[in-house]
């Protein structure tokens, strides 16, 4: 017996209408905001990330699926979205077309991680990126896609939102910062020594609680900004009200990524504890001309699916149920079964969800299989019935039947 990979899980029949339920209703605000679908490969050159994510990330560092191809090059499974997003955008000449260029994708990620609630090794994520922009309010309609998305889904979650400027005001604020946590370095964890030294900006991204306590005090980037930074900010902030999206600064949150400026921001719910950001993103606009297109500015985020689908099982969202057959036709014998499948087959030709016996049970065995897949209908074709060229149709919700001809059976199930 080959069991399942640690960090991964198989959406099981019977579940996957749930996540059908969220891809679509992602896929149905995407589409409000005029987003088109992009679909990149699930492993690209490892490069890519290294440069993409940023070579001082946890990501790059410890959790990507590396591995060399027979061809002897190194391969990465992708960890995140938006690298491929963004390599495709350049590689297919869209920088140099007309923008902005608005897209979201519905993808696996694969990062090494210690599997538990809400992270996994294998997760999904619905991301979006808009390539072009560098106006707030382009910020603040990815911030709105993503609370309308949260919404429709049901969900209480919370928003919070900062600037992490520039590269000229973060170069301010990287000095101020390794000021405050020099005389702190040997109560820092092991990652963070190294934060320090290479990217102290990520010191604020530590989740180890001694860490925690010690950021909790350090200066704000939000007083580091540059003036064009500043003004940026507050318009986000007022897109924001105009839209009548809540939300909270919180001058801690810088993410884990390395090609982030200015807007950064996240959703977290609070009913799942430590994995609670169910969404983040911002704005990125070193990535395209670090990737080697043109300077062009973007903003984005991602969603991680799993995180939305225990959220709303723990706050007891209802997903609405997955369809169900509209009739069962039942068969008494060979030649009636014969008939429910003919039947079956031309009811399925005009859209009505049909099912038959595929197990030579009998018809007793069928009408209590009929009821657990929740069968709105039930057929039941004997030797009479075929004689006579119809059948009676019990509607299973009021137990009433009626006769329809075979001829009819069509007309009379179509938009049950
Ligand atoms: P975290 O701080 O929880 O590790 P992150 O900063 O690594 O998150 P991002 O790279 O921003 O996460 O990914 C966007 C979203 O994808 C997260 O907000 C989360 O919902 C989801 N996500 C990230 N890593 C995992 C994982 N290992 N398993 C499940 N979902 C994940
Ligand atoms: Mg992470």
């Amino acid at each position: 017996m080959i069991n399942i990979p640690k960090g991964t899980k198989d959406v099981l029949p019977q579940d996957s209408y749930k996540w059908q339920y969220v891809e679509g209703v992602a896929r149905d605000v995407a589409k409000l905001f005029n987003l088109k679908e992009i679909r990149t490969p699930v492993f690209e050159h490892t490069e890519l990330f290294q440069r993409g994510v940023g070579d001082t990330t946890d990501i790059v560092t410890k959790e990507m699926y590396t591995f060399k191809d027979k061809g002897d090059r190194s391969m990465t499974l992708k960890p995140e979205g938006t690298a491929g997003a963004v390599r495709s955008f350049i590689e297919n000449g869209m920088h140099s077309g007309v923008l902005p260029v608005k897209m979201y994708y519905i993808t696996p990620a694969f990062r090494y991680e210690r599997p538990q609630a809400g992270r996994l090794r294998e997760f999904h994520q619905f991301g979006v990126e808009l390539f072009g922009a560098k106006s707030a309010q382009t910020d603040a309609e990815a911030i709105l896609l993503a609370d309308s998305l949260l919404k429709k889904l049901g969900l209480n979650v919370k928003l919070y939102v900062n600037s992490i400027g520039c590269p000229t005001c973060r170069a301010a604020y990287n000095k101020a910062l390794k000021a405050f946590f020099e005389p702190h370095l040997d109560e820092l964890c092991y990652d963070c020594k190294t934060r320090f030294e290479k990217n102290p900006l990520r010191l604020l991204d530590c989740k180890e609680e001694a860490c925690k306590k010690i950021n909790a005090a350090a200066p704000s980037i939000l007083d580091y900004l540059c003036e064009d930074c500043h003004a940026h900010f507050e318009e986000v902030k007022s897109c924001l009200e105009l839209a009548g999206v809540g939300y909270e600064i919180d001058p801690r949150i810088v993410r884990g990524l390395d090609y982030y400026t200015r807007t950064v921001f996240e959703f977290v719910s609070t009913s799942i504890g430590a994995q609670g950001t169910v969404c983040a993103g911002g704005r990125y606009d070193g990535l395209i001309e670090e990737l080697g297109g043109n300077s062009i500015p973007a903003v984005g985020f991602a969603a991680g699916i799993e995180r939305l689908l225990i959220v709303m099982e723990q706050t007891g969202v209802e997903i609405p149920a997955p369809e169900v057959p509209t009739v069962y036709v039942a068969g008494m014998n060979a030649a009636c079964r014969r008939k429910a499948f003919e039947l079956a087959s031309a009811l399925r030709e005009k859209g009505v969800i049909a099912e038959i016996d595929h197990m030579d049970r009998s018809v007793k065995a069928q009408f209590k299989y009929a009821d657990k897949l929740g069968a709105k209908y039930v057929a039941v074709i004997g030797d009479s019935e075929l004689e006579e060229g119809a059948m009676n149709a019990k509607c299973m919700a009021t137990g009433e039947s009626e006769r329809v001809t075979f001829e009819n059976a069509v007309e009379y199930f179509l938009g049950k």
